[in-house]
């Protein structure tokens, strides 16, 4: 993940809590990629505080630094070494069709591509391959990267030599979780977030305003849940009463206002604990550098590995 600033819903129904269940199934390793935020802002003012919230984020979700490596992209030099190796394995063209890129050049309205965001998934596929990664807990807007560290693995190994294997993305039942403002997808640079360290009144002030099924318009108008933002956040964050909200909201029964509210203090009991934990943490500052530290050095240890092997099988030294 970027370190963009705090984290919000999104990032946790379609990556985060993925990350924490496969944490007893497989080895994981967990990247601040610090490197790639210089993509879209080029001022590294934020970039050290941005992480370690992003950090404590993490680790009040559920992350276990002992089981799972945490580390900066920028501490761990092997990632741009493999970078520069894996850029001569693919063409501009190919990464010019980038579904991914494409959509953040409309989003953002960026109207020259510098070459590193060109090269994005390049050094994303260093990142997952330093580490031999098998499966890549991501949401689907990173699928079409996963997809390009595949086509480089299958390159380096044809040329060199068997070093990587060719990784899967692993996605959650909410791989894009839209935002407040029924946009496709719930994102810092829309403005449309509900952030892990919102408060309950926060999160209920921000519902308020979520865009609804727009031919519901008073108490007692039928509604279509299935077109609803706010009944995709039931889904998730309310199972117990899906049933009866979808039912409530056809037959007019069931209010925008009341529904909102509901969604609204679900949220809050789901983030609760994940706010306590945090807030725990931010009055621990030193243990929570003292994880990233620990996590440097053991991610360093394999990036090293592997990078051996790559010299080897490259005859490069
Ligand atoms: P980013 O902030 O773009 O670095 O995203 C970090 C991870 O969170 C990536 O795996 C994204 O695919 C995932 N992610 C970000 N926003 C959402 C969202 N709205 N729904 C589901 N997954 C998301």
């Amino acid at each position: 993940m970027r370190p963009t600033g705090k984290l919000h819903i999104g990032h946790l129904v379609g990556a985060l809590e993925n990350w924490v269940t496969l944490q007893s199934e497989y080895q994981n390793f967990h990247l601040i990629a610090d490197y790639h935020a210089l993509t879209t802002s080029l001022d590294t003012s934020d970039l050290y505080r941005n992480s370690i919230e992003m950090l404590i984020d993490w680790l009040a979700a559920g992350i276990d630094p002992k089981l799972s490596p945490v580390f900066r992209q920028s501490q761990i030099k092997e990632h741009t070494e493999l970078h520069l190796i894996f850029s001569m394995l693919i063409t501009t063209a190919r990464l010019e069709r980038n579904p991914t890129l494409k959509e953040q050049v409309r989003d953002l309205n960026i109207e020259n591509v510098i070459y590193g965001h060109l090269g994005y998934p390049v050094l994303q596929s260093a990142d997952i391959l330093l580490y031999k990664g098998e499966a890549v807990p991501v949401g689907e807007d990173q699928v079409p990267h996963v997809e390009i560290t595949r086509e480089i693995a299958r390159r380096f190994n044809l040329q060199y030599g068997n070093v990587f294997p060719e990784p899967e993305p692993k996605l959650t039942k909410y791989p894009r979780l839209p935002g407040l403002d029924g946009n496709i997808k719930m994102s810092k640079s829309a403005g449309n977030t509900i952030l892990l360290s919102d408060s309950p009144d926060e999160i209920k002030q921000k519902l308020k305003k979520a865009v609804t099924d727009p031919q519901k318009i008073r108490k007692g108008d039928s509604g279509r849940p299935d077109v609803c933002l706010v009944f995709t956040y039931h889904q998730k964050f309310n199972t117990s009463e899906i049933h009866e909200i979808a039912a409530d909201c056809r037959s007019g029964a069931l209010g925008c206002v009341d529904c909102k509210l509901r969604a609204a203090g679900r949220i809050g009991d789901y983030l609760s604990p994940i706010r306590e934990k945090r807030m725990e943490l931010e009055s621990h500052p030193q243990q929570v550098y003292d994880i990233l530290l620990d996590g440097e050095k053991r991610g360093k240890i394999v990036a090293e590995e592997t990078m051996a092997e790559v010299r080897k099988v490259m005859k490069l030294g």
